[in-house]
């Protein structure tokens, strides 16, 4: 597959909706910054045409709150296919017309964590900050969880021409004391002709220091 698709084609989806989290672009340059931008949600869906197989969207804030969208709810709508694949981790954006086929009204009985509730606002992830999540974390216990999200990442690797490098990275805005958390292996972060440097952690507590354990 192409990491660029120089065209984006217009979809139709459905799906069962399987997670809600926020959808972030994170800036990075060494460890001297780590900036994260809260830009909307990614609907993650179970496909119905395909067992097995999960899709994501990605919708704004307005979209989120105009739908009151749930862990169960069964959505359709549109949504357009992403030129450049290395910068958006969702299948999918630009997403219109979506309606709701059917509403989850049962209320999750399962006790946290994962915490599968309804989906704070952006502001609140915003004031929250974010740690590193191990990714197989992100991919298994913590998938459901309100506070699990996957990254857009740009790491700033040439100032002058001004160039970046693109990946995708997990992090949890949850509680510092839940018991699912761990945060993998530092994570490298290049410039130039620099040797990688790893943020081992002490971004993390930057990012965090407004909360306290149980927070
Ligand atoms: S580690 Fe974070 S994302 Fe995972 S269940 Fe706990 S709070 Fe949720």
């Amino acid at each position: 597959m192409n990491q660029t698709d120089k065209k984006s084609v217009k979809v139709n989806w459905q799906g069962k909706v399987v997670s809600i989290q926020p959808r972030t672009r994170v800036w990075r340059y060494l460890i001297d910054n780590r900036t994260h931008y809260h830009i909307g949600y990614n609907l993650f869906l179970a496909d119905e045409e395909d067992a097995g197989k999960t899709f994501s969207v990605a919708i704004s804030e307005k979209q989120l709150a105009k739908g009151l969208f749930r862990v169960g709810d069964i959505l359709k709508g549109t949504a357009w296919t992403k030129i450049y694949k290395q910068r958006e981790f969702a299948d999918y954006y630009r997403v219109g017309s979506i309606e709701i086929i059917s509403r989850e009204s049962r209320k999750s009985e399962k006790l946290p964590p994962p915490w599968i509730i309804t989906v704070p606002s952006l502001q609140i992830y915003e004031e929250r900050g974010a740690r590193q999540l191990s990714k197989s974390r992100w991919n298994t216990k913590c998938f459901q969880c309100i506070w699990a999200n996957m990254a857009n990442v740009e790491v700033q690797w040439d100032f002058d021409r001004n160039i970046k490098k693109y990946r995708f990275e997990s992090f949890c805005y949850g509680p510092k004391s839940c018991k699912f958390y761990t945060m993998g292996k530092p994570r490298p972060v290049s410039y130039k002709n620099l040797g990688p440097v790893h943020d081992e952690g002490w971004l993390d507590d930057i990012c965090t220091e407004r909360r306290g354990e149980d927070e």
